[in-house]
């Protein structure tokens, strides 16, 4: 397991025959989760074997493991879509990559042909799967991705950051930059700002020129407000008033959405002349109730967003290498203590990322 790859140009790495991973047979809670030895993956012809060093947890990963899902995938299941490492071994089809080398991987697989594909928009594609849901992910020591889907870290980036930025910013920033259209000067809303996707949201927000502001506890507003927010809205605090003082009265430009349900409250009210909510998930609940005339009379728009692209994975990692986005990272776990990371996430008093790691 420790032979060294050569230096430079295609590796003649030759891969255990067997690995760690973390794995779970059956839903339930963290304690589902476990260690064991199964075979390394092979790889196909376009694909890669990452070392991965870094894996985040995300919402996904917990929603997974209780089998709260659409469609429950068939256990084992390895979960893990938010992957860093070092590249082990590549197939005969790949491009040349030097050995070891650092990369990031976005987990979002499509069929290329359709015409979403075909027009650039990826995450409309039928066939679209997400390593870590639809095929394993990087809760282990090795995971077989394709080549087509890495980018290179520079160095001065730790692993645990760049697992920290596929999924949620990439996420965020197809909300933000590709749905809502956001320009510099204007408002944004992002509520439960602590949350993966919407404390994403809140750091591309204020990068893109916007003036942010967020709803969140008590015991977490200090920490939301370090990571771009100019203001904070407590969950103790009126959030139609907070809202009035920020834009004197004017109602917010664009609205995050990730919770639905009993926290859609009057969103619509809340929007300006022409404003957006954009919503990606609906944890609450899908059913909402609103007053359909400020929609109207507003002309305003609910966008849906799910995902991202390869366009908009390129243009937040390009904001991650120019240093204008890092994400935060909360706390650290081996791999072996995977539960424990998961118990931390259901405990939801984490801003920043929880990421497994690997030695
Ligand atoms: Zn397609």
């Amino acid at each position: 397991m420790d032979t060294n790859p050569p230096a430079g140009g295609r590796t003649t790495f030759q891969p255990p025959h067997a690995m760690k991973a973390l794995s779970f047979s059956d839903y339930g809670d963290p304690s589902v989760l476990r260690t064991v030895d199964v075979p390394t993956p092979p790889i196909g012809q376009d694909e890669v074997l990452i070392r991965v060093r870094a894996c985040a947890v995300n919402a996904l990963d917990i929603k997974l493991r209780r089998g709260d899902v659409p469609s429950p995938i068939d256990p084992p299941v390895i979960l893990g879509a938010d992957i860093a490492g070092d590249l082990e071994e590549q197939g005969a089809g790949t491009p040349d990559f030097q050995s070891g080398s650092r990369v990031v991987v976005n987990p979002r697989l499509f069929c290329g042909h359709c015409k979403y594909c075909l027009g650039g928009e990826q995450s409309a594609c039928g066939q679209y799967r997400v390593i870590g849901v639809h095929r394993p992910g990087g809760y282990a020591q090795f995971v077989a991705v394709p080549a087509a889907n890495l980018a290179p870290i520079p160095d001065w980036l730790s692993y645990a950051e760049a697992a920290a930025i596929p999924l949620t910013f990439t996420t965020a920033w197809r909300m933000l930059h590709t749905r809502a259209r956001l320009q510099p000067g204007e408002t944004v809303l992002v509520l439960s700002a602590s949350g993966g996707v919407a404390s994403a949201a809140v750091q591309i927000a204020a990068f893109l020129g916007a003036r942010v502001v967020v709803t969140t506890s008590v015991e977490k507003a200090k920490r939301v407000e370090e990571i771009g927010a100019a203001m904070v809205i407590t969950d103790d605090e009126d959030l139609e008033s907070g809202v009035e003082e920020f834009t004197h009265g004017c109602g917010v430009d664009v609205l995050v959405q990730t919770q639905g349900g009993d926290a859609w409250g009057s969103t619509l009210a809340l929007l300006a002349p022409l404003g957006r909510v954009v919503v990606c998930s609906a944890i609450q609940g899908g059913k909402v109730e609103d007053d359909l005339m400020p929609l109207i009379n507003r002309q305003l728009a609910i966008l849906g967003s799910t995902g991202g692209t390869p366009i908009d994975f390129a243009r937040v990692w390009e904001q991650v290498v120019r240093r204008r986005l890092r994400p935060r990272i909360e706390r650290e776990f081996a791999l072996v203590d995977g539960a424990a990371a998961h118990q931390a996430f259901e405990q939801r008093r984490h801003v920043g990322k929880l990421v497994l790691t690997n030695d």
